[in-house]
């Protein structure tokens, strides 16, 4: 059923897709946007099956392994992937807007109207209002501390402003926590556990379904012959599944070419795209300068180094995944597509992809954490000389886009919303996310595409570092 030529050929067609859905956008936008329908039942039918093809994949990784144990060294190499790839994504995202400084010289007049927009996004407005609580505060408390200080020299008691004090406080050191990084590492970490199985599935919120199948699929290597029907059940469910990613795969073209036609023919129609790429065009252009410099340079770079594949003819065997990506916006969506690419096509051991890739679907998102970096800077740059960007700050920014990305999750314009994180923690006016608003689902693609790239080139790295045995099948 997946021969190579009818793979290729596979690819072609959905490149072709691709191609006439954009000339289809331009040439009939509204006619275009018809096929929004087409696009949704694709969408559906990947994301059907991602969860149960997660949680019986990383338990069927496990199961192969034969011990939990044995994952110490995959399970290091994964993590030291994940984060030495997105911080180098984010390094890059730093050097290529300072470079390019596409915010310089962008106007008063063009940031108020942006802000006005940003206005009207939820999360900005709740970040923002905090941000005003905390000045407020710190305005009330100075004439407090004179009166106090005054009273203590005199030796009187103030037990009012004391007690008004204390309750100030305690305020503003609740509010800076909820925004302080050691707040968002915990959020992160409270993200990998939930307190009912059923709704996380309910919700593809993939973290604590993979957290848990790791943890009881660890167990059951531990039961022996008892849980025997078990393992071969969860081993044959996990083949089944990965057998009808193929047979959802051939109505792909389709699927992509309705998804591209409806987005690009409703953003012709309302004329967002056209308007925002004549003003801010610089910006979208080194948000994708940065991301090629990732995915064509650096990635590649540590792909041939760990394990000496060519990493062009690996990125052409992803070709269905990483078109996929850039169809749906979603690494989430794109899972079952990754997956069976990467053990197909590019030939990465199947224990190795069945564990770094629906982890790195939800955690490693190097082209969100570039995307996000850069856009503050972006945005600092637009403020001029009305915003002091410190070398402390960009460090900051780098820090939080690192952890804002990992929070992501890996559906469309998610980095839109963990964004507000990164412009709280270096106090950049929230609202100011009006300015890439219009071109966020279009840089999306992009970033999403780099997103899968990272997870598909971590499977291969990570795969040396799996024991031998993990190549047996499950017993
Ligand atoms: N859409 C991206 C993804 O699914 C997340 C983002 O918004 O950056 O990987």
């Amino acid at each position: 059923m997946s021969s190579p030529t009818h793979s290729n050929r596979l690819t072609l067609l959905i490149i072709v897709a691709i191609v006439l859905a954009i000339v289809v956008a331009f040439a009939a936008p509204v006619t275009a946007t018809g096929f929004a329908v087409g696009g949704d039942i694709f969408l559906r039918l990947l994301k059907m099956i991602v969860v149960p093809l997660v949680v019986t994949s990383v338990m069927s990784g496990i199961l192969g392994l034969g011990d939990v144990r044995k994952l110490g060294r995959p399970g290091g190499a994964t993590i030291g992937y994940y984060l030495a790839t997105t911080i180098l994504s984010v390094v890059t995202g730093l050097v290529v807007v300072n470079a390019i400084g596409p915010g310089k010289g962008i106007g008063a007049e063009a940031l108020a109207a942006a802000s006005a927009e940003g206005a009207e996004n939820e999360r900005a407005m709740e970040a923002k209002e905090q941000q005003e609580r905390i000045d407020e505060i710190n305005k009330e408390l100075i004439p407090l501390y004179v009166v106090r200080s005054k009273y203590r020299n005199t030796g009187e008691p103030t037990p009012a402003t004391d007690r008004d004090i204390a309750r100030l406080e305690a305020e503003l050191k609740e509010l800076k926590s909820e925004s302080g990084i050691g707040k968002i590492v915990s959020n992160l970490t409270l993200m990998l556990f939930t307190d009912n199985l059923f709704k996380s599935a309910a919700e593809t919120d993939l973290l604590p379904l993979i957290a848990f199948s790791i943890v009881f699929a660890g167990m059951l290597t531990t039961l022996g012959e008892r849980v025997d029907g078990l393992t071969s059940l969860i081993d044959q469910i996990n083949h089944a599944l990965m057998q009808f990613v193929l047979l959802i795969m051939n109505v792909a073209p389709i699927g992509i070419f309705c998804l591209v036609a409806a987005k690009f023919g409703k953003a012709n129609a309302d004329g967002t795209l056209a308007e925002a790429l004549a003003q801010i065009g610089w910006f979208v252009l080194t948000v994708i300068i940065g991301l090629s410099v990732h995915a064509f340079i650096t990635l590649p770079l540590i792909l041939w180094v760990f394990t000496r594949r060519n990493p062009y003819r690996f990125m052409l065997d992803m070709g269905q995944a990483l078109l996929t990506a850039f169809s749906t916006a979603s690494s989430s969506a794109t899972l079952p597509v990754t997956m069976e690419t990467a053990v197909r096509k590019a030939g990465v051991k199947e224990k190795s992809v069945e564990f770094v890739v629906p982890i790195g679907a939800t955690i490693n998102m190097d082209g969100t954490a570039l995307y996000e970096a850069a856009t503050a800077i972006f945005i600092a740059q637009a403020l001029g000389d009305a915003y002091d960007l410190t070398l402390a700050k960009q460090i900051t920014i780098a820090l939080t886009a690192t952890l804002a990305a990992i929070g992501a999750a890996g559906i469309p314009e998610a980095g839109l919303v963990t964004m507000v994180i990164v412009l709280n923690a270096v106090g950049l006016p929230v609202e100011a996310i009006g300015f890439v608003l219009s071109v966020d689902w279009f840089l999306d693609r992009f970033r999403t595409t780099v997103n899968v790239l990272g997870d598909a080139m971590g499977s291969a790295v990570v795969e040396g570092t799996l024991p031998d045995e993990a190549d047996a099948a499950p017993a």
